[in-house]
């Protein structure tokens, strides 16, 4: 808990981080790029927070599952980003419909969001409707990924579900295609968030190519973390009691700093400094199995849009990602959302939901894993405000995903953004950056 005390302590530091998450992760890059010394202190083993990747029996295999797109800029600003690899999905998604699966197309600039509808329009049996529902659902895909965020911010606000309705789509294009897919996007089944994160949610996946981090999510906080001079991150230890001067832990004692960070994510950082809001979470689930062949080779994401089963969206993911299985294994990730089914009997329900999904028979397959995070992603009801301000005062930050969007994006902007905040109250000019930050980038 945030306390008064003045820590007059031999360890002493320009700013110390708590959590050594992608925000934190971030946050400190941004400063030590521009001379200041650094201290990010971790409560767990290993740095990336939410963004982990377990070994198991050869299989890499991701707690959380995150899907990236191509057009998340603060992302593609990460160094090395493109040494490690990005694993792309093929165009486009895969939707089971009417018992069918349909190819939605290749989406990545206003042009080509076009061709979901050509696409759909081409299926043997068009789950969307008919050629003029489909030249609908691309022209509004197409003027979506056109739109600038600044006016997609400035749009009435509501709830993505009275949103969709008002779109203009007919009820079928909805329910078949966009209601799943934002579904997945937001990790909020019953599209209770603010319309506008919706609109940056559906503007990212038109504009870019979704993908996965080439070995695993964890990738990209190992990533972040080698970007810092040696030294910076220390895991294993656990803030118990922190104020502007300094925090003190379990491990280490206390550490002086001329800023504090909070980057530990909502429910931590209201715990340290009372007062902070904890917003509402949605959950999530990723179940992994292994199976004797791939169900399919394609590197595709699949969604359900019929609601016959738990699974939300799979994928072959050593399609996807080689790396992520030992050679000649098969890995399938699948991603359930809201409250999961009881778990004796989770495994024997999604391999049925897989079975229909995939059009083939899944009594051999292999549970690998299954991760249940009940606070997976803070809630972005309306009104969200993306830019919650990260300075509380000078000397006192807070980032994470609960300051921004509920996204890697968001995690990695808040970062960035209170990194910004404390140079200025520092004095210090930022190596990386001289003009003032977009509202959202
Ligand atoms: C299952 C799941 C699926 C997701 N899917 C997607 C997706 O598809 N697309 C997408 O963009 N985003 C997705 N996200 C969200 C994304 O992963 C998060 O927004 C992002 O990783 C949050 O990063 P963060 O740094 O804000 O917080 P965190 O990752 O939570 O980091 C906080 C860190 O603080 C540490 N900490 C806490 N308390 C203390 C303390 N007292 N002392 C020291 N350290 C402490 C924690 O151990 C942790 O490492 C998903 C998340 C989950 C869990």
């Amino acid at each position: 808990m945030l306390s008064a005390a003045h820590h007059s302590t031999a360890q002493q530091v320009d700013v110390v981080i708590i959590g050594a998450g992608i925000a934190g992760l971030s946050a400190a890059r941004h400063l030590t790029s521009s001379g200041v010394k650094v201290s990010v202190l971790e409560a767990a083993p290993r740095v990336g927070g939410r963004m982990a990747t377990d070994e198991v029996d050869g299989f890499r295999l991701d707690r959380g599952g995150q899907l990236l797109t191509t057009s998340y800029p603060e992302l593609l600003r990460t160094p090395g980003l493109d040494g490690v690899g990005l694993r792309k999905f093929s165009p486009g998604v895969l939707v089971h419909s009417d018992g069918r699966n349909y190819r939605t197309g290749a989406v990545g600039s206003a042009r080509s969001a076009l061709t979901v509808a050509r696409a759909l329009a081409s299926a043997p049996r068009p789950p969307l409707g008919g050629a003029v529902d489909q030249a609908r659902l691309g022209a509004a895909l197409g003027r979506l990924a056109a739109t600038p965020t600044r006016r997609l911010l400035a749009r009435p606000e509501r709830t993505a579900l009275e949103a969709l309705s008002a779109r203009g789509l007919p009820a079928r294009t909805v329910n078949a295609f966009v209601r799943p897919l934002l579904s997945a996007l937001l990790c909020d089944p019953g599209l209770g968030t603010s319309s506008r994160c919706a609109d940056l949610a559906l503007h990212a996946f038109a504009r870019g190519r979704m993908f996965v981090m080439a070995g695993g999510a964890a990738a990209l906080p190992e990533l972040l973390a080698r970007t810092l001079p040696e030294g910076t991150v220390q895991t294993d230890v656990c803030v118990t009691d922190a104020s502007i001067s300094g925090v003190t832990t379990k491990e280490h004692g206390e550490i002086g700093c001329r800023a504090l960070v909070l980057a530990t994510g909502a429910r931590a950082a209201a715990e340290l400094l009372p007062g902070l809001r904890v917003p509402d979470f949605h959950p999530r689930t990723v179940v992994h199995h292994t199976a004797p062949e791939p169900p399919m080779n394609e590197p595709a994401l699949l969604l359900d849009a019929d609601g016959g089963g738990p699974v939300a969206y799979t994928a072959v993911m050593s399609a996807v990602d080689p790396s992520r299985a030992p050679a000649g294994r098969t890995l399938i990730s699948s991603t359930l959302l809201g409250t999961p089914p009881p778990a004796d009997g989770l495994d024997r329900s999604v391999r049925a939901h897989l079975a229909k999904l995939y059009g083939t028979p899944t009594d051999d397959w292999e549970l690998l894993a299954v991760h249940h995070d009940p606070e997976a992603v803070p809630a972005m009801p309306p009104p969200h405000d993306p830019r919650r301000p990260v300075r509380l005062l000078s000397g006192l930050y807070v980032c994470g995903d609960h300051r921004d969007t509920s996204t890697v994006q968001g995690a990695l902007f808040s970062g960035r953004r209170a990194a910004h905040a404390i140079l200025r109250d520092l004095g210090v000019r930022p190596e990386y950056e001289t003009v003032s930050l977009p509202a959202v980038a």
